[in-house]
């Protein structure tokens, strides 16, 4: 059992909103393949868990079944916390345990069933008697074959998709949205939120001396010129239009503009909710308050259909295995992302420039697990190119055990300008403010591919605040997940690293930042961000300290369809391949060999609302 599932001995104050729910009574209708009889000492039993947060789950038991199950919990909106009403309905309507664990909220998922679980242990079933409760699941007749039509289809109910679908309806197009799993989101939900744009002229880009035009060079040069310059203007050039769109829906920003790691620059527009999930609180928002989308979920999306050379729908499977095909009056817009839990496809693109000395299933993924190339192998089936596949983003900071940034993995990382990377042996080994591709491959050069961030109190002043994920940094150490330490020594001793080097890295470090002798100097990894946001760092020289370990996980995949900047799907003959429109990771071209920082989500805004609008103009 990993640690963040464990039974918890003592309380932690949980962040934000608690939420009770509760599911009475028997569900009643659904079947189950095998009846289990187990026998229960009635009663309500209780038990702690670690979800993203701490939550408890509250069991009833009559002598032969669960009577109610009653979870206190403040999962996160949109991504755990739909998973704690679905999944107690679930046991209670099979009466049984074996529920599948939901993609991108798997921590939320294994809380929840391994508190039932130690409910019933306690009421007395024994460890054989869980066992064939875990093998009860439901049985669902395949549903009847279905068949349907909208204006505009899109394919994915992740960043891009969504956005794609909203603003295709606001064209005044009625939308289908197939999507895989059981809910909108997809990687975009897990990100930290930051979406690079900059508005020419406004007092912020003068404070930060920047421009579009230093966005776009940024991002060019950032993805080694392997760009196509046009997409890149594309991305660029719309991108503060993107957050006004966002802002005309109702989604909040703090105005904080801060470098996002690889960022490069300071322009990460930050929201005001946790991860990515302002973007889907928006989306849906606009979902509740519109008519014309309909959301088609648990339906995974197989193949084009294809009429006289033009892209007319898809065909799908739905979640009993029924047939489920989708015509569109319009276009279609493929939206299903990147390939980074496709391992044979990873490593089939490493195998072209051998960037990384390997992606086999040892290294994680940053990446929720539907996310695996459907979409670019539909579209290569119908002939699309696809360009840069060869390009794949790793990021130094997955968490050891599940390659997680966020769900409370541990990940500490603020700004760039606040913390360095330090590997087993206490010592700095890369620039921290430099590319994500640099970062990354510096660390598969370190002893064990492992490195800690660490940091000052500079970041977390009073203990509580929240890092990137909207985690707060004591419930990260309460985990496990960090280390705390009032004095150097004891953080370098709770890392099990010298205590010697760890201190004169940080002196030599603390030399380039405020106050140093070499104040201002690029130090010997070429580093030049030194200072925070607020400009109130100065080294790390603030007890606390903190420090997390990190490991190499695949994040982000730059290759795949190519489109052209009104996001048609090009063929290898360099042809418009009719009604088909793509936006997201699923294209490639935009990002070159490496996607900066902050820009994925501007991809998402900027390529999804293109794809949506042509898509709705689309006729044949
Ligand atoms: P992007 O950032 O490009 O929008 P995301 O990862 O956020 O990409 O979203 C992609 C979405 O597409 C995910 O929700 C994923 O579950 C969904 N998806 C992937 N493959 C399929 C498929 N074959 N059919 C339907 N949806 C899919």
């Amino acid at each position: 059992m990993k640690a963040n599932f464990k039974k918890l001995g003592k309380k932690i104050a949980v962040l934000g909103m608690t939420v009770a729910m509760t599911v009475s009574m028997f569900a009643g209708c659904g079947k189950k393949e095998k009846e289990v009889n187990v026998t229960y000492t009635p009663g309500t039993y209780e038990s702690t868990q670690m979800g993203m947060h701490e939550m408890t789950v509250k069991v009833t038991v009559s002598k032969d079944r669960i009577t109610n199950i009653k979870l206190v919990h403040s999962e996160t909106p949109g991504i755990g916390e739909p998973v704690a009403v679905s999944m107690p309905e679930e046991i209670m309507e099979i009466q049984g345990l074996g529920v599948d664990v939901v993609a991108g909220a798997t921590l939320t998922s294994k809380a929840i069933l391994a508190g039932v679980a130690d409910c019933l242990k306690q009421a007395g079933a024994s460890d054989d008697d869980i066992k064939a409760l875990e093998g009860v699941k439901k049985t669902v007749e395949k549903e009847k074959d279905k068949e349907m039509t909208a204006d505009v289809v899109v394919i994915g109910a992740g960043g891009a998709g969504m956005a794609a679908a909203i603003t295709a309806n606001q064209e005044g197009k009625s939308v289908i949205v197939i999507e895989k799993t059981s809910k909108m989101g997809g990687n975009t939900i897990l990100s930290g939120g930051a979406m690079n744009a900059v508005q020419d002229g406004s007092d912020v880009a003068k404070e930060k001396e920047d421009s579009v035009a230093k966005h776009y060079e940024q991002t060019f040069n950032g993805g080694d010129q392997k760009g196509n310059p046009d997409l890149v203007h594309v991305l660029t050039d719309n991108a503060w239009s993107g957050v006004e769109w966002l802002k005309d829906l109702g989604m909040e920003f703090t105005g904080v503009v801060f470098t996002v790691t690889g960022g490069m620059w300071p322009r990460a527009q930050q929201p005001k909710e946790p991860e990515g999930t302002g973007f889907f609180k928006t989306y849906q928002n606009y979902l509740d308050n519109h008519d014309g989308i309909e959301m088609v979920y648990n339906t995974t999306a197989d193949e084009f259909i294809v009429e006289n050379g033009v892209v007319v729908g898809v065909k799908c499977t739905g979640k009993t295995g029924n047939s489920v095909t989708v015509k569109a009056n319009n276009g279609v817009v493929l939206a299903t992302g990147g390939f980074g839990w496709n391992v044979e496809m990873r490593q089939e693109a490493n195998s072209i420039l051998k960037q990384w000395p390997t992606l086999d299933e040892t290294i994680p993924s940053t990446n929720t697990s539907g996310i695996t190339g459907d979409g670019i192998k539909m579209a290569t089936a119908i002939g699309a190119n696809t360009v840069g596949m060869e390009y794949i983003q790793l990021l130094p900071l997955g968490d050891p055990s599940e390659g997680h940034l966020g769900s409370l993995s541990g990940n500490i990382e603020h700004a760039v300008e606040s913390r360095i990377f330090v590997n087993l042996s206490g010592n700095r080994f890369v620039n921290e403010g430099g590319r994500r591709d640099e970062m990354t491959l510096g660390l598969f050069a370190q002893e064990e591919t492992t490195m800690f961030i660490v940091m000052d109190s500079d970041t977390y002043p009073n203990g509580d605040e929240l890092n990137n994920f909207g985690e707060r940094i004591c419930d990260l150490v309460a985990a496990g997940r960090a280390y705390k330490a009032d004095t150097l020594e004891d953080l370098a001793a709770q890392m099990g690293v010298p205590a010697e080097n760890l201190i004169n890295t940080v002196n030599e470090y603390n030399r380039h930042c405020k106050g140093g002798d070499l104040e201002g100097q690029p130090d010997e990894f070429g580093r030049t961000l030194f200072s925070d946001t607020e400009g109130k760092n100065n080294g790390i020289n603030n007890a606390p300290y903190y420090a997390a370990k990190r490991v190499p996980t695949v994040h982000h995949t730059m290759g795949g369809v190519e489109i052209n900047v009104n996001t048609e799907v090009i063929d290898t003959n360099g042809n418009v391949i009719p009604g088909l429109f793509a936006a997201g990771e699923v294209t490639g071209g935009i990002h070159g060999s490496n996607r900066l920082g902050g820009n994925a989500l501007t991809d998402t805004v900027v390529f999804g609302r293109i794809a949506g609008s042509n898509a709705a103009k689309y006729t044949r």
